[in-house]
């Protein structure tokens, strides 16, 4: 498979283009000669075959080909809402989520996080986090870009939500919980699930109040970062694929 890269812009057939700064550096690196083929997507659900036509110092030309529809989507849509990991547990999680198949994530400040994110700062938390779900879509195929949310608190979160009216919500908990595997894979679902130090019992229950089910993952008490990926991870494989 040619190299994929994620071009953030409107893409039509036929045209010359010249590379942005970031997908070029990659071409580069990859030290690809006039003539080699790349695959670019731009997140509306297409690829386009590309040629290169012109190598410079730091600029790379490519001609493309014809538009491509490639659905590579999970025939649900996963909402993952969640208190952020801290370090760089939470771009391991979001890499993940997207290969898994996540349509969006929120990251949430919860009473126990450990992370604390606002102004300046979370917003560029949040551009970098977009950028490592982009740069998973172009390692996983994925011509659609899960849209990583701004943070919130989860308070300010769950009074955004409009009536429970689309999907399921879940929320994962180590309290009285139904067991996943006893439930029906929904067609749409937005799950909430708990920082390092967990959800409080207040927290829980606004989340209930909101039309959350508690769900359990099991006995054992799973990493934040894990609990959501074990969610995907049985939710991707148990849902059909669009094909
Ligand atoms: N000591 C914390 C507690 O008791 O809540 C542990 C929190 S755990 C590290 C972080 C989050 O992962 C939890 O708030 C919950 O949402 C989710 N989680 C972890 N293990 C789980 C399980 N076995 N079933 C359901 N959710 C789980």
């Amino acid at each position: 498979m040619p190299p994929r890269f994620f071009i953030d812009q409107p893409l039509q057939a036929g045209e010359q283009l010249s590379l942005p700064a970031g997908a070029a550096r990659h071409v580069q690196v990859l030290r690809l000669q006039p003539g080699a083929s790349i695959t670019l997507f731009n997140g509306d659900g297409a690829e386009w075959l590309a040629s290169v036509t012109q190598m410079g110092r730091s600029d790379v030309s490519v001609q493309l080909g014809a538009r491509t529809e490639v659905d590579r989507e999970l025939a649900l849509s996963i909402t993952l809402a969640l208190g952020m990991p801290a370090n760089e547990r939470m771009d391991g999680l979001i890499e993940k989520a997207t290969e898994l198949g996540v349509a969006r994530v929120q990251p949430l400040m919860c009473e126990r996080s450990v992370l604390r994110l606002s102004g300046e700062r979370a917003q560029k938390k949040r551009a970098h986090w977009q950028g490592v779900a982009s740069a998973a879509c172009e390692q996983s195929g994925r011509t659609r870009v899960p849209q990583i949310g701004p943070v919130l608190s989860l308070p300010e979160w769950l009074a955004s939500l409009v009536a429970a009216a689309d999907g399921a919500r879940w929320v994962l908990s180590l309290r009285d919980a139904q067991p996943l595997q006893t439930l029906a894979v929904p067609a749409s679902l937005i799950c909430l699930s708990g920082p390092e130090g967990g959800l409080t019992e207040a927290e829980e229950n606004a989340a209930s109040e909101a039309g959350f089910k508690a769900v359990s993952l099991g006995s054992r008490v799973l990493r934040a970062d894990t609990a959501p990926l074990a969610l995907l991870s049985h939710l991707a494989l148990s849902a059909p694929e669009n094909r």
